[in-house]
């Protein structure tokens, strides 16, 4: 049978295994009423490479291949910590690829390297108050003044984004050729002109910070334009996949801890004198979860495969079939994660509605992932285009 992971998988599975459950999951309660998590939480990941495992060694990371960030964001689910795992990715799978891709050597050394070792944290920076889903309608402008460029606009949803260091930001450098006219910038937010506006309050992965970001004239040097000028939705597009794909990957991984968490629960709690599981309209319900579940995976798992033989192996860009599938995935994960828990939480009965059950911020969390990276009717907007409905 095929089998992508090694012993050498299996090793870092259990080194992050023992980070989330032994290092982060005790804090639970106390970083989701924070709203925070610290930022030890990044130094501490870096060190024991799950931020860079995945990237080249001459970037900083560990020249592995992406199944090993596929074990991390399985494994990291067990933190049950759905804000950390997010914050945790934003830095490993989320702003940092496309500096790997395109960053110039200066730039590797400056931002990518200390991000990946947890000594700067970093956000992405897409999304605005007038423009999510429809990227090419963002406003933030990089205007060109000498040497620099002069940014202003507005950036939010931004995880990370009240302690970052440096934003990986998508902005306009040529307004009037929307989606031809954005470009990357690597922005340090200790610059003049930079500012989080505010912290927003979430109803779930409440332990990740999430912010507005506001630019007034922000003077940023050419050499932190990331890649060619007014190529930026192209990268962004490439960038998209590898958040899509590690969000799918995390939401399997975390759905089949709840199906886990449920079940026992289960067994315990009686009802018309017998154990609720033992009640046959469950039972199938479960059955018919965990197929759709195992099939999530596998599906997931063909995405992984050929993201890795494209990225790592022929180190091509991804192609539209990968770009496709992903999409699909993104789709099929998210609603069915969503299933998951809805179900878990009727299981639960009137304790799935107390915040002292773990269901019910599971149910509260995994709704970000059929929204955040892309939501899935923008998903299918952009598949049926690809499919040339
Ligand atoms: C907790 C959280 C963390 C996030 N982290 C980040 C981050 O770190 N960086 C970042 O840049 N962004 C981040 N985001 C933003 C996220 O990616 C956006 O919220 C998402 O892309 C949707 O954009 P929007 O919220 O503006 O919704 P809108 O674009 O306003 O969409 C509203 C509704 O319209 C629907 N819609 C839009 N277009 C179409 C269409 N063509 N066809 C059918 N329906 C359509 C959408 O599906 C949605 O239901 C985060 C969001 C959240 C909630």
């Amino acid at each position: 049978m095929w089998q992508p992971f090694t012993e050498e998988h299996t090793q870092f599975r259990k080194t992050v295994r023992q980070f989330a459950e032994k290092e982060l999951a005790p804090h639970a309660e106390e970083w989701e009423a924070d709203e925070m998590f610290p930022n030890w939480v990044f130094k501490r990941a870096g060190e024991l490479g799950i931020l860079g495992a995945h990237f080249p060694e001459e970037h900083g990371g560990q020249g592995l291949d992406y199944w090993f960030s596929v074990a991390k964001a399985e494994e990291l689910v067990w933190s049950r910590l759905a804000g950390v795992n997010m914050g945790i990715l934003v830095q490993s799978d989320m702003a940092t690829p496309v500096i790997s891709d395109i960053g110039t050597k200066e730039q590797i050394e400056e931002f990518l390297k200390p991000a990946l070792a947890g000594d700067k944290i970093v956000s992405l920076g897409v999304s605005e108050p007038a423009a999510g889903s429809d990227v090419a309608g963002i406003r933030t402008v990089a205007k060109k003044d000498g040497d620099d460029y002069l940014i202003s606009g507005s950036k939010t949803f931004i995880t990370n984004g009240t302690r970052a260091d440096f934003v990986t930001m998508l902005v306009k450098t040529a307004p009037e050729r929307g989606a031809h006219g954005c470009s990357f910038f690597l922005v340090p937010t200790n610059l003049k002109g930079f500012s989080v506006a505010k912290k927003l309050k979430k109803i779930g992965n409440k332990s990740s910070d999430t912010a507005e970001l506001f630019l007034d004239e922000v003077r940023v040097p050419r050499r932190y334009l990331l890649g060619e000028e007014n190529m930026g939705f192209m990268y962004l597009m490439q960038n998209f996949q590898t958040e899509r794909l590690i969000a799918a990957v995390g939401g399997v991984a975390g759905s089949f801890v709840t199906l886990e968490h449920t079940i026992n629960y289960g067994r315990e709690r009686v009802a018309f004198g017998k154990p609720i599981i033992k009640r046959e309209v469950w039972q199938h319900k479960f059955v018919d979860l965990y197929t759709k579940l195992e099939a999530a995976k596998a599906f997931t798992y063909k995405c992984v495969d050929q993201y890795n033989e494209e990225r790592y192996v022929k180190k091509t860009p991804l192609s539209m079939e990968t770009v496709k599938l992903i999409s699909m995935a993104k789709i099929l994960v998210g609603e069915l994660v969503s299933e998951v828990a809805d179900e878990c939480l009727q299981f639960h009965g009137g304790w799935g509605y107390i915040e002292d059950f773990p269901i019910a911020r599971i149910w509260r969390d995994q709704r970000l992932l059929r929204i955040g990276g892309g939501t899935t009717e923008t998903m299918r907007y952009y598949l049926a285009k690809l499919m040339g409905f």
